[in-house]
């Protein structure tokens, strides 16, 4: 999708911080980092949000999850701990929609609202 943010990411169109790619997944430094560690994981392939992916192509999904703590290793972070979360829908704050994991550490993250 040409209009897609993170479609442009993953085409190599916006330039971004990429720090693990495989053939199905692409994750990215957030360019607002919210962490120390904040990265965006994003499936090639466009779905809107986290559920019409898990509908779409469960085993991206797998992928994403599996990336993230592979990143997390790799950041030093698997340790101390780290958030994953999906924003699906405005209500949850989805600014982006292209499916997408957001992986945060570096620093005690406190409760969820
Ligand atoms: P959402 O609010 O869950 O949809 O998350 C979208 C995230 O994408 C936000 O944390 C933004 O800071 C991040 N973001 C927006 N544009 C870019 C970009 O061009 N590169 C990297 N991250 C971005």
């Amino acid at each position: 999708m040409s209009d897609c943010l993170f479609c442009r990411i993953v085409a190599g169109e916006v330039p971004a911080t990429i720090v693990h790619q495989t053939e199905t997944t692409v994750a990215f430094r957030d360019i607002s980092p919210q962490a120390p560690t904040h990265v965006v994981l994003v499936p090639r392939e466009h779905a809107p949000d986290a559920a019409a992916l898990a509908a779409a192509a469960p085993g991206v999904l797998d992928a994403l999850f599996l990336a993230a703590g592979e990143i997390a290793k790799a950041e030093g972070i698997a340790e101390t701990g780290y958030r994953l979360l999906f924003n699906t829908g405005a209500d949850a704050g989805q600014t982006v929609f292209h499916a997408h994991l957001h992986l945060l550490g570096g620093r005690p993250l406190g409760a969820l609202a």
